[in-house]
């Protein structure tokens, strides 16, 4: 028997839900590309873009995912040869660092792990040893979807500071802007990136960068440049230069609705909403582990992140368990990747998702952990309604 036919979800950290006045506002003819509407999007999208960061700097606009956004940061601002330090705290700041590999730079990981955040302490050590300041640029990723780990950024710089260190501060926050707080300059971070199909609320298909003063000086010298990717020729006079080609039409107007959805919302209401459903999710995942099949991947509840948490299971079950959300009730929760593929699960509350959306996830969740058998604490999702009985 299956209960799926309905309103189907998608709780996988990225892409996530597309709001309906979202896709309603990609479905119009295509606009002249050189004057009229189109250009004020552009500057619609380019100055609440530095609202989003919460930066003086500049934002740009590219046609791509996340990885997209990668190589464009360190295009723009590195040189061959250059030495970056990538720290790793799962999967994601890694596969910038091999990204850079490829591009001619040096990447040297600082060792973290699937389980933890990175450890400003660690940072600091690394840095203070490198006393002829080679490394060029420092890689972090804020929420890492594949093990659920939020970073400490305003701890991080601190620990760069520490050092006295001039490097590059570059951060990924593919998986948390929109969805947590972040604070571009008041943290001191020279380069940020974001894409557009997580906490961003769109289809898959744009990134974002945005660059300060320290990075704009690295810009003049960087040789690692491509025509698409430059920043100088962006800043153009020309509209058809702000993409270095045919503007991604659709995927603004997209970008344009989900960005007025969000500032309507106001930013900070939207994080708070990040987290209390992260938390809701927490109790009910605390609940189900006293059951002893399962467990959080991230240890230190500090750590955790409010985008999305990573469940371990100790045995094989949890791919029967997201057959059985997703055909039996309609909702796609993640599987884990990488290293921990085939070990668990992660459920995302990201981007356009409300109380119905979460306990309806979390309800299938424990509905699917009674029908397999699984030992699991009872009352999970009762935990979580208590919880949020209390805040809301
Ligand atoms: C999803 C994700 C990426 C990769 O984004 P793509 O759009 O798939 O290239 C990078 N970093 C983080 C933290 C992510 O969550």
């Amino acid at each position: 028997m299956t209960l799926r036919n309905g309103k189907e979800f998608l709780m996988i950290p990225g892409p996530t839900n597309v709001p309906e006045e979202v896709l309603r506002a990609m479905h119009r003819p295509a606009i002249d590309i050189y004057e009229g509407p189109l250009v004020e999007t552009t500057d619609y999208c380019l100055s609440r873009l530095k609202h989003l960061f919460r930066t003086e700097g500049k934002t740009y606009i590219y046609a791509a995912n996340g990885h997209g956004a990668w190589d464009a940061a360190l295009a723009n601002t590195m040189s061959r040869g250059d030495k970056i330090l990538v720290l790793e705290s799962g999967l994601f700041a890694l596969g910038w660092g091999e990204a850079a590999g490829v591009m001619g730079l040096e990447a040297e990981i600082l060792p973290g792990g699937y389980d933890k955040a990175v450890d400003p302490a660690a940072l600091e050590a690394r840095l203070k040893a490198d006393t002829a300041h080679e490394i060029a640029a420092i890689l972090v990723v804020q929420i890492d979807t594949a093990s659920g780990v939020w970073n400490d950024i305003a701890a991080l710089r601190k620990a760069i500071d520490a050092a006295g260190h001039p490097a590059l501060f570059m951060v990924d926050t593919i998986a948390s802007l929109g969805c947590v707080p972040f604070e571009m300059d008041e943290w001191g971070v020279d380069v940020a990136l974001t894409g557009s199909q997580k906490g961003l609320m769109c289809p898959p298909g744009l990134c974002f960068v945005a660059a300060g003063p320290k990075a704009d000086k690295a810009h003049e010298t960087a040789n690692l440049k491509t025509h698409y990717t430059d920043w100088t020729f962006r800043q153009g006079e020309i509209h058809y230069q702000k993409y270095c080609g045919t503007p991604p039409e659709h995927m603004l107007f997209a970008f344009r609705k989900a960005l007025e959805l969000l500032f309507e919302e106001g930013l900070e209401r939207a994080w708070h909403r990040h987290a209390l459903l992260a938390e809701a999710t927490r109790r009910a995942v605390a609940v189900w582990a006293e059951g002893g099949a399962l467990r959080f991947n991230i240890s230190d509840p500090h750590a955790r992140s409010n985008s999305v948490t990573v469940v371990m299971f100790e045995g094989e079950e949890a791919e029967a368990l997201r057959t059985f959300t997703q055909e039996t009730c309609g909702v796609t929760i993640g599987g884990t990747i990488g290293p921990l593929r085939g070990q668990g699960i992660r459920i995302a509350h990201m981007g356009h998702v409300n109380a119905v959306m979460l306990l309806g996830t979390l309800s299938s969740i424990e509905l699917g952990l009674q029908k397999l058998g699984l030992p699991h604490g009872h009352g999970g999702v009762q935990a979580a309604m208590d919880y949020l009985a209390g805040v809301v």
